[in-house]
């Protein structure tokens, strides 16, 4: 096996157990791995410290597969750590009130550029590294062997495939071909998911434990679904009694699919609205209209795509939150979320405080939320903790 050797004083990072290894930190490569190509990392000294993926490309050169060097990362290691993953899960199983959950979240289960996502019949994957396109088709017969389905599909349609080398592609990778709308239902509330074109794999399943938690605060509320997508948050709240939902995103298409989920939850229509605009206009339009919300949700895109837009992103989020906790009745909630996984806890944190503090309003954090329980983060690998909240209450 080929092996790369790391500079002096470059190994603590794979001694605690990271799974990245970048370029910086590699002295040496014996011989020209192929992309994806397991190889040996070994210390300055020449101890070896495990094995990981290659990838010439990326910033990220290495992403370990196991840290143990007398592990061999083959066929049956790979189908190994899809079985573990999609065991894992077993508490999703039997559930007859969610059918649409994580399978596999990349390095979190021990397979860095994978993720596998269960919509009812189907599974969704996305291979967003060499090193999981190199194991591609065992994964995927790993994955019809320990949750059998009626088919996998891929969407590796992301950009962050460029880095790796890699050309956009999606498309069936075994079994039956989706439909066009997947019906999934999710703490008892249905949602048709588009796989093909939607978000993501075609929905935010890291935000399940967050609708559920809403619904005990909805009853009997006018609801504000910011950044809607298709319906998730509002929705649940209208399951839960709200009075009415007003939805705001951009997209057309997918407000069209919040409506017909409204319908589907036999949700009563005329209580929802679904309004198409950009929601930093739509809340100040809201703001001077002197319209209010006893719930307000705010769960918008990544902002921060890199550490030079931090600062940028700090502002819109804080200017959101501001509109957002304007626009809160006395008494009412405010759920706030940031997926960017470069906004830590901290500066989230301060944002949000920030806001309340131009909003000249006394906020109570009710509780911290983040990402749902299928969606695990490495304990050595903290960049695996992006989606990040508050469930807020403010006077
Ligand atoms: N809360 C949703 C997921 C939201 S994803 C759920 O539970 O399913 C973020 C959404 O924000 C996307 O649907 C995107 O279309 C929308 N969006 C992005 N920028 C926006 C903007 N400036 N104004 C309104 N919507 C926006």
């Amino acid at each position: 096996m080929t092996s790369i050797t790391l500079h002096p004083n470059r190994d603590f990072s794979v001694l605690r157990r990271h799974p990245w290894i970048f370029s910086g930190a590699v002295s040496r490569v014996d011989g020209v791995p192929e992309p994806g190509e397991s190889v040996q990392v070994v210390s300055a000294d020449g101890t070896p410290l495990g094995t990981g993926a290659f990838s010439s490309e990326s910033q990220i050169r290495v992403r370990m597969w196991s840290f143990d060097p007398a592990v061999a990362v083959d066929d049956a290691f790979v189908s190994d750590r899809i079985a573990r993953a999609v065991g894992a899960r077993a508490a999703f199983l039997g559930d007859g009130a969610t059918n649409a959950f994580r399978l596999v979240n990349a390095e979190a289960d021990g397979v860095p550029g994978l993720i596998a996502d269960r919509y009812g019949d189907w599974i969704v994957c996305q291979f967003t590294t060499v090193g999981a396109e190199r194991w591609k088709d065992v994964i995927v017969a790993a994955l019809q062997r320990y949750f059998p389905c009626r088919g996998i599909y891929e969407r590796s349609d992301v950009e962050a495939r460029a880095h790796e080398g890699l050309p956009q592609t999606s498309g069936v990778l075994a079994g039956e071909p989706p439909p066009e709308r997947i019906e999934i239902v999710e703490n008892g509330c249905r949602y048709q998911v588009d796989v093909r074109a939607g978000h993501k794999t075609g929905f935010y399943l890291d935000q399940r434990d967050n609708r559920e938690r809403i619904k005990r605060y909805a009853n009997g509320c006018d609801v504000l679904n910011a950044f809607s997508y298709t319906g998730g948050f509002g929705i649940a709240a209208v399951a839960a009694g709200a009075a009415s939902v007003t939805h705001v995103d951009l997209s057309a298409e997918a407000l069209a699919l919040a409506r017909s989920n409204t319908a589907l939850n036999t949700c009563h229509v005329e209580e929802s609205s679904f309004i198409q605009g950009n929601v930093f206009e739509v809340l100040r339009t809201f703001r001077d209209q002197g319209r209010s919300f006893d719930l307000v949700v705010l769960d918008p895109p990544k902002f921060a795509e890199s550490k030079g837009s931090l600062m940028k992103a700090s502002r819109g989020y804080k200017d959101i939150n501001l509109l957002g906790i304007k626009l809160l009745r006395p008494g009412g909630v405010l759920a706030t979320f940031s997926c960017s996984g470069l906004m830590t806890p901290e500066l989230f944190h301060k944002v949000v405080a920030d806001a309340a503090v131009d909003a000249k309003r006394d906020i109570q954090v009710i509780t911290r939320l983040q990402q749902a329980e299928d969606h695990p983060e490495g304990l050595c690998f903290p960049e695996g903790l992006y989606l990040k909240g508050f469930l807020c209450r403010a006077w």
